[in-house]
């Protein structure tokens, strides 16, 4: 194989912007304790995976999937508290859904803002999609500067505004007043994505139809079923029924619409997992902060964010940690309001313990 003649038609082909970039970083995970990606911790109980084995055997994979999503849209409104009336559109993971919302609104150039740290494929979707990012600092102590927010708004004049409500990495949660300002600021759609809304206290589905200008975000992925790439997003249905013109015909298949459709009627078992994940969050906080040189940021989601100021550093913190099998997220270098900042999923009593027993051991003894 001629690899230099590959490389120099690559390097006439493809993006510069895009070559330039290294991909998402998915860590090795075999044998390790994970706590870097907010799934949840907790298997699905064999009276669950017995069910979906006996949906999936029924699938007809022969087929493409039906276009008429109609039983899953009322069993997924029903399940998760849409209002009545409003519109859902569904994404191979929310990912999908965020690079739609863009296609459906931004020209070549148009802006996407968002508070910033937030979710990282806010930004990367929006330069994937010729869109222009436009990143809002948040305030040292990680809260959302509205008067930054607003002017940004009006300078900028966004197609599209996201905001992560609880917000990743930093786990705040922005205030309604605030939510209410930008909504009223933004010219374009407001995008409320409630990721780990399961977490936390409040939504704002019930204000869907009160707005002109609001859609809401979800995924399953937090609540047990990172795996199974499913994502909604619910709105007026003016504004779905405009997104959705630019939906892949068959991007939600066969096999995950039939085996989301079984596990939603054992939605308690879900709902249980979360409310457990959610108990456990506080101890865990607590435990964290009691550490030396470490600052614990309030979180509303399914993990914490935990700034480590002494020696070792954050990044020597989460190396020791993967020495020992531990994955958590090392936001460190990813900005610099996140200056020795690690993300740490809660996970199940166990694995928050060990988590805290090498916390222990390392920040002692090297210090
Ligand atoms: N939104 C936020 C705020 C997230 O943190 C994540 C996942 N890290 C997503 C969306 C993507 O979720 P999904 O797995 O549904 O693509």
């Amino acid at each position: 194989m001629n690899d230099s003649a590959v490389a120099a038609r690559i390097a006439r082909t493809v993006r510069a912007d895009i070559r330039a970039l290294t991909a998402y970083p998915v860590a090795q995970a075999a044998g390790c304790i994970k706590l870097d990606a907010m799934e949840c911790p907790y298997p699905l109980p064999d009276t669950v995976r017995d069910a979906i084995a006996a949906t999936a055997r029924e699938a007809e994979l022969n087929r493409y999937p039906a276009s008429d999503q109609q039983a899953l849209k009322a069993e997924v409104a029903a399940a998760f508290g849409v209002p009545a009336g409003a519109g859902l559109l569904f994404g191979n993971g929310s990912d999908e859904l965020i690079h739609l919302l863009i296609q459906a609104c931004c020209e070549p150039g148009d802006t996407v803002l968002s508070p910033w740290p937030s979710f990282v494929y806010f930004d990367m979707a929006a330069r994937f999609d010729h869109a222009r990012f436009e990143a809002v600092p948040l305030t040292s102590d990680l809260e959302l500067d509205l008067p930054a927010m607003l002017a940004a708004i009006e300078r900028t004049q966004p197609k599209v505004v996201f905001l992560a409500v609880p917000n990743n990495p930093t786990g705040g949660t922005w205030t309604e007043p605030q939510i209410r300002a930008i909504l009223a600021a933004a010219p374009g759609l407001v995008v409320i994505d409630e990721a780990y809304q399961p977490f936390a206290d409040g939504t704002w589905m019930p204000e869907l139809l009160a707005q002109p200008n609001l859609v809401v975000m979800r995924t399953v992925s937090k609540i047990g079923l990172a795996g199974l790439r499913f994502g909604y997003l619910a709105g007026h249905p003016a504004w779905i029924a405009e997104i959705d013109k630019v939906r892949p015909p068959y991007n939600l298949d066969v096999l995950s619409q039939a085996v989301l459709r079984t596990v939603l009627r054992h939605k308690d078992v879900l709902d249980a997992q979360a409310a457990r994940l959610r108990a456990d969050r506080a101890p865990l906080a607590r435990a964290l902060a009691a550490l030396p040189g470490v600052q614990v940021y309030p979180s509303g989601g399914n993990f914490i964010l935990a700034r480590f100021s002494g020696q070792p550093d954050g990044n020597a913190v989460h190396l020791a940690l993967k020495t020992r099998k531990i994955l958590v997220r090392n936001f460190s270098a990813a900005h610099p309001l996140l200056a020795g900042c690690l993300r740490i999923s809660v996970g199940t009593p166990d694995e928050n313990a060990a988590l805290l027993a090498a916390l222990q051991d390392i920040l002692s003894s090297e210090s």
